[in-house]
């Protein structure tokens, strides 16, 4: 295993690669490792010649500059989580490595960016495409792990990788959550014990949101479901929509075909949350 904190550095090695065909696997992070984590890097050991893990924050996706200062950091426990993994390297690249100039792209994502994720967080997936593309750019894997946890992002990113036709593979995690079902997130960190328990409100109104289809209809789960977190004392609702996991239409634009995904988003402690369940 090897660690890698510059870019010349990581070309070197990645270009040493090229005549090896090797099948690389890539798992992109922004540290504050969890198990959720540790699942990518695991599905991506078990297909994979070669396991690529990046580390990097990226400011161009937070929207809000408090969420970014406050965004939990610690490369040591991160390399030590990483370690009985024995990844290949652990790509852990500075900000002018990322934008050696400022990233001026844009990106049109249809629907996909313009609701729930997008709408609350502007701008938050144009980063989120520069930040992505430029690792792919760098890293040139054959396939990429991301977990279902960021539903919308992965459906961003499905989208990304067709219009710059990459020639790489996006394999989806399913969510590792903690025993009370709240999806684990490096944010919980800023959780209290107690934060954290009240959290696993979260999972059970989705899994009773599951529950109570097809008996009743998205609009009336969503009600109900609204309703719920309203009436929570410790948490704040931001959205919570019942959409087709597949184009992310809501509403009006579902049918009996949809397979559908609740899809939310609360604050609890000023703490940004977001979860999903998909109904089969
Ligand atoms: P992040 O470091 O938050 O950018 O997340 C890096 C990757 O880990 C993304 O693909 C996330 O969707 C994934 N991830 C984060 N939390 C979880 C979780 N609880 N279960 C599965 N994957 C996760």
């Amino acid at each position: 295993m090897e660690v890698i904190y510059n870019l010349s550095d990581f070309r070197e090695y990645r270009n040493s690669l090229d005549s090896q065909s090797k099948i690389i696997g890539f798992v992109p992070t922004m540290g504050a490792l969890h198990a959720g984590h540790l699942s990518l890097v695991e599905k991506a050991k078990k297909s994979s010649e070669i396991v690529i893990i990046s580390i990097f924050v990226n400011p161009t996706q937070f929207n809000d500059p408090a969420d970014l200062m406050n965004y939990p950091k610690d490369i040591k426990k991160d390399i030590a989580k990483l370690t009985p993994y024995n990844p290949d390297v652990i790509f852990i690249p500075g900000l002018k490595d990322i934008y050696p100039k400022p990233d001026t792209r844009q990106f049109d994502f249809g629907n996909l960016d313009k609701i729930m994720e997008g709408e609350s967080r502007p701008g938050h997936f144009k980063g989120v495409a520069q930040v992505v593309s430029r690792l792919f750019d760098i890293v040139r894997p054959h396939s990429a792990f991301f977990g279902q946890k960021d539903f919308q992002q992965l459906a961003i990113i499905k989208s990304l990788v067709k219009q710059l036709d990459y020639k790489i593979e996006i394999i989806s995690c399913p969510i590792v959550r903690e025993k009370n079902g709240l999806a684990m997130s490096s944010r919980n960190m800023l959780l209290s014990e107690e934060a954290r328990n009240v959290a696993g409100f979260i999972y059970k109104v989705l899994w009773e949101a599951k529950e109570s289809y097809p008996s009743l209809l998205p609009e009336e789960i969503s009600k109900t479901a609204v309703e719920k977190f309203k009436n929570h004392p410790d948490l704040k609702l931001i959205y919570f929509e019942i959409i087709d996991s597949e184009s992310l239409e809501s509403g009006k634009a579902l049918n009996k075909s949809s397979k559908l995904v609740a899809c939310v988003a609360v604050k609890i402690n000023d703490v940004r949350l977001i979860d999903n369940l998909i109904f089969v």
